[in-house]
Formats: structure tokens, sequence, C-alpha cells
């Protein structure tokens, strides 16, 4: 029960990647006292149970390409007994654009150089080679990113969780702060008395800062929606996936179909997001231009749901510069599951005082002062 009286070492909010991979850092690291609360009736409703399982290290924010390397690296060896099958499908995947030497891939190959990623320009017909289905796109330059991959979210999220005590339909409604200082979490199912409170409550971290008085950092949802192609012919096997950043449009195998996305960002309020009947429409427009062959594809089924950013797109990781026992990791935007791993040891290691994998600096709250 939530409202147990005996002392805890740290109260996780949020039974999502963030939430879940710092509660098992923590208990990697020999904490015992953890509570994850989780106001769903189970884990993984929201963004990290909803995204699209692309791993992908080249990206434009040097910051978070060094979280996905490293996070990257745990999801292709994790550690012994971390999970039963393997995580990563290590299919690669290529950025494209439809402007000629892009100097947005540009930008990306030298983020992902700096982080120990090898990428590289490809030509034409090495992309043709390895996705024959492009023969009919007019992208002009690409990016090979061969150490990328495909993930089993589920599974990732499961065996974060399963050391770990879960109480999920507990939501957490308030604190009493007394001296800088949250001596009580107020929470659907009773209070809860921890040395450390953890925000990693997603597209609600914003609000849950507000009621512990913490820092008042803007953390922004923004819908984005995925749509499965349901079986085709010809898409039975894992094959890298294609990301085209200008127009910004992806897809990547899933289920004997395709999975795509028209990258769609309008701003949303914390909750749940419907899928808006137009989305297929914005699909096929996106397609269009970039991938012709795909605009008239079948949609089978469709979801959405939110990627949260701070204000500047970098992360939220560390203590809050208000509150002493508050911990924010939230603003993980379009990368939290492909992070997740690195996320959750720079955020354990920064709650207990340990040598934090990576300087801590870009991602710490104090920076929006
Ligand atoms: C369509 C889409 C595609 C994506 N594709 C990718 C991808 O290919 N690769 C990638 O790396 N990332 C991708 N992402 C991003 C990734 O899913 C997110 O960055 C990540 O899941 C965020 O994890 P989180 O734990 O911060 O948030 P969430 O998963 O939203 O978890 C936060 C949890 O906190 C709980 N909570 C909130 N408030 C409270 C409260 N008061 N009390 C108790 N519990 C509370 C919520 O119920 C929720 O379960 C995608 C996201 C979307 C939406």
């Amino acid at each position: 029960m939530a409202g147990s009286s005996h002392r805890l070492d740290a109260v996780i909010i949020g039974g999502g990647f963030a939430g879940a991979a710092t509660a098992w850092w923590l208990k990697h690291h020999g904490v015992e006292r953890i509570k994850v609360l989780e106001q769903e009736d189970m884990p993984g409703i929201h963004a990290s149970g909803r995204n699209a399982g692309i791993a992908r290290q080249g990206v434009p924010e040097p910051p978070t390409s060094l979280l996905a390397a490293l996070g990257t690296s745990f999801l292709r060896h994790p550690p012994p007994g971390f999970c039963p099958t393997p995580l990563l499908e290590p299919t690669g995947g290529f950025l494209l654009s439809t402007v000629a030497n892009d100097p947005r891939l540009d930008e990306i190959q030298r983020n992902a150089m700096a982080a120990g990623v090898h990428t590289y320009p490809a030509s034409r017909s090495e992309v043709l080679d390895k996705v024959p289905s492009l023969m009919e796109s007019p992208f002009r330059s690409a990016l090979a990113c061969p150490h990328d991959g495909l993930v089993d979210i589920h599974a990732l999220l499961t065996s974060y969780l399963a050391p770990l005590e879960v109480e999920t339909s507990a939501q957490v409604t308030g604190f009493h702060v007394d001296k800088r200082k949250i001596t009580a979490v107020e929470t659907s199912k009773g209070p809860l008395h921890a040395d450390w409170v953890v925000n990693a409550a997603g597209a609600w971290a914003g609000e849950v800062a507000r009621l512990a008085d913490a820092s008042p950092l803007a953390i922004t949802p923004r819908r984005r929606h995925l749509l499965h192609t349901g079986p085709l012919d010809g898409a039975g096997t894992p094959a890298p996936y294609v990301w085209c950043l200008h127009p910004a449009v992806y897809f990547r195998t899933e289920s004997r179909g395709l999975l795509l996305s028209p990258c769609d960002e309008a701003t949303w309020k914390p909750g749940l997001p419907p899928a808006d009947p137009e989305a297929p429409a914005w699909l096929s427009e996106r397609l269009s231009t970039t991938f012709p062959h795909l605009a008239n594809l079948p949609i089978a089924r469709m979801w959405a749901g939110l990627r949260s950013f701070s204000d500047d797109g970098n992360f939220v990781i560390g203590r809050d510069p208000k509150v002493s026992n508050f911990l924010w990791v939230a603003g993980l935007g379009g990368h939290g599951m492909t992070t997740s791993a690195a996320v959750g040891e720079l955020a354990a290691a920064l709650l207990l005082g340990r040598v934090p994998p990576l300087d801590p600096a870009p991602y710490s709250p104090a920076r929006f002062k």
C-alpha cells in the first residue's frame, strides 16, 4: 500500500522509461527501499508504451547524442539476466533529406562521431540496395546509421520494472515541503515518506514540480501519431528504418507491415491524446513528396502519444535548485526509449552522489535560471 508508514529511500513518480530506468539503476547500486508510483492501472500506458521503438543515435542535439550512444550500447549488450530475449534488432537505419548535401545531416554525423558512433554519408545506390522500395524517392542526401536498430519496447520496460516495487493506480496529488525539502508525498492511496522524490512524470512533469513548489520549468507535451499498415506483401523481415528529416516523415518495419509517422508535433495537454481522423491524410501528404510509392498504403490502425520537451529541447536530469530532495528526470522528447538506460544511470548517480557516466551540466535543471 502507498499509505504504509515505513520510510522509503526514494519515491519515483511515473512508471515510464524515465522512472523505470532510474529506479532500476538505484536498485542496481544497492538502494532497496524504492517505490515506483504510477497513476494508471498499468505502466507504459503513455509515451513509453506508444512509441516507435527506433534506437536512433544520430540526433541534432549533442547532449542527447551522448545519451543515445550510451543507451544504445546498453540495449545491445544488457547486463546478464536483464532480459531473456534480445532487446535490439540491429537493422541499422538511414537518415535522408530531399536537400542535396544537407548540412543538417553533416551536423548529425559530427554529433554521432563525438559520441563515438559511426555513421557515414551513403550513396543513393547503397540506400537502394538496402531499401529497394525507395527507388521512386527523390531524396538527395543520406546518412547511414549502421549501429542503430529496432527495439522491443515492452520487453525493455518490463525488464527495468521486474525487480522493483511498482504501485499502480497510485497518483501523486501533493507534497508537504518544509525548509525547501519534501517531507511527505500525498498520493491517492495515502501519504508516503521518502528521502528522495524523483519527478519522472513525463507530460505531467511540469505540473508535479508545481505541486512540490520546485523550479517552475516548462515541460511542453507535443502529440505525435503512428500509423500501421497491417500486413503487407514483402514487409516480413526487419529492415533498416528510414527517416526523412526534410520534410519530416519516417517508417520502419513492424508486425509484417510498416509503422509510419507524419512527425506531427502539435502542443497538447497532459493525458491520453486521441488520434486525429485527419492523421492518414497528413501522412499521405508528407509521403507524396518524399516516398510517393508509400502514399496510398492501407492504414489498419493508428494511435497518438505525447513527447515532452523542455524549453531548449535538451533533457532535464538533476537535482532541483529550489527543493533539495527533488530530482528531475523529464523532457525526454522523442528519444526517451533509446536513451533510457543512460538517463537512468545518470539520474541515479546524481541522486546517490556517485561519479556520473557523463558530464551532467547540459541536462541540469539549474541551466534555466
Ligand atoms: C509517437 C511517439 C513515437 C516515439 N518514438 C520514439 C522512438 O522511436 N525512439 C525513442 O527513443 N523514443 C521515442 N519516443 C519518445 C519516448 O517514447 C519518450 O521520450 C519516453 O517514453 C518518455 O518516457 P517518460 O517516462 O518520461 O514518460 P511516460 O512514458 O509518459 O511516463 C510518465 C508516467 O508518469 C505517470 N504519471 C504522471 N503524473 C503522475 C502522478 N502525479 N502520479 C503518478 N504517476 C504519474 C504517467 O501516467 C506516465 O505513465 C516516441 C514518443 C512518441 C509519443
